[in-house]
């Protein structure tokens, strides 16, 4: 849903104003604080679930046109699995959860791909509803539940507009004198992959352009989102606890993530953990409505 919001850093640029008028340039902020304010105003959405007010200045048909492209390109570049088991379980995952979704995502045309990369505990998803996951990551899920706790996460970037509300606030950071177009340039941004990558091989060959359009807030917020889509989707949501937990031990084990620079935008293991336990109860009355249903229709 689009409605006025007023971003929390519009406030920074009041403060900057306020110190810079005391230089006499008035002239010049007035009307650059008039524009941004004005902007901010016709282009907020209502984050589903959290509720949270996002920018949203760039045109969505134009970013999921560009996505759309990219996410064919990075197909053509990676080899696709040939896993019948492999292609069905993430089909049948994404089948339940973008049914779940629906109604937050109307337009989303999704596709659910595997990347043949074992080893390579990984996913990433696309602004419109573009969604891959790495073999490796299915190899590693004990059950449909983690896989599906990944994949939801995943959704959840799209749902939330993560990479329109990046490439907005990168816009609105510009000079005036740059700011004549969106700017999203040729790379689309992913939404971000699921954990961080265990040496440069780990990446799937997609890390650059998958992990430009999140940061920590963005995770946790998919953390959120995700937890309560799996839950209504009927997967249990302690799995998504159960597979973070066996992450961390797996990449501990390794020797730690090797990314320099990705534990900068990204939470660590703990922070996802401890915010997810939060929601648990939460997502726990979801996951025991459905159970309860399918209990009943058994019944009956
Ligand atoms: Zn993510």
């Amino acid at each position: 849903m689009v409605h006025l919001c007023f971003p929390r850093h519009l406030y920074n640029f009041f403060g900057i104003f306020i110190m810079l008028s005391r230089f006499s340039i008035r002239s010049v902020i007035v009307p650059a604080l008039a524009t941004m304010v004005l902007l901010a105003s016709v282009g907020c959405q209502e984050v589903p679930i959290t509720g949270r007010n996002a920018i949203s200045l760039v045109d969505d048909k134009d970013i999921t046109a560009k996505s759309i492209a990219e996410f064919k390109r990075l197909k053509s570049m990676q080899k696709m699995s040939r896993n019948p088991s492999q292609i069905k379980i993430v089909q049948q995952i994404g089948s339940r959860l973008s049914r779940t979704v629906f109604w937050d995502v109307p337009n989303a045309e999704w596709e659910f791909v595997v990347f043949h990369a074992p080893g390579v505990m990984n996913a990433f998803a696309m602004p419109g509803g573009k969604v891959a996951v790495f073999s490796g990551l299915i190899d590693f899920c004990e059950n449909e539940d983690q896989l599906a706790s990944v994949i939801a996460h995943e959704i959840a970037h799209v749902v939330a507009r993560h990479t329109h509300e990046k490439y907005s606030q990168g816009w609105m950071l510009k000079p005036l004198g740059a700011a004549t177009s969106i700017g999203i340039g040729t790379t689309i941004g992913g939404t971000g992959v699921y954990i961080p990558s265990v040496g440069s091989a780990a990446s799937g060959g997609v890390t650059g352009i998958t992990q430009s359009a999140f940061d920590r807030g963005k995770e946790l917020e998919a953390d959120h989102i995700g937890l309560i889509y799996m839950a209504k989707a009927g997967y249990d949501p302690r799995q998504s606890l159960r597979l973070l937990q066996r992450m961390e031990e797996d990449i501990a084990s390794k020797g730690g993530p090797t990314v320099n620079g990705w534990l900068a935008n990204h939470p660590g293991f703990p922070q996802r953990q401890i915010k997810i336990n939060e929601l648990m109860d939460e997502a726990m009355s979801h996951y025991q409505k459905i159970e309860e249903s399918r209990t009943h229709t058994v019944i009956e």
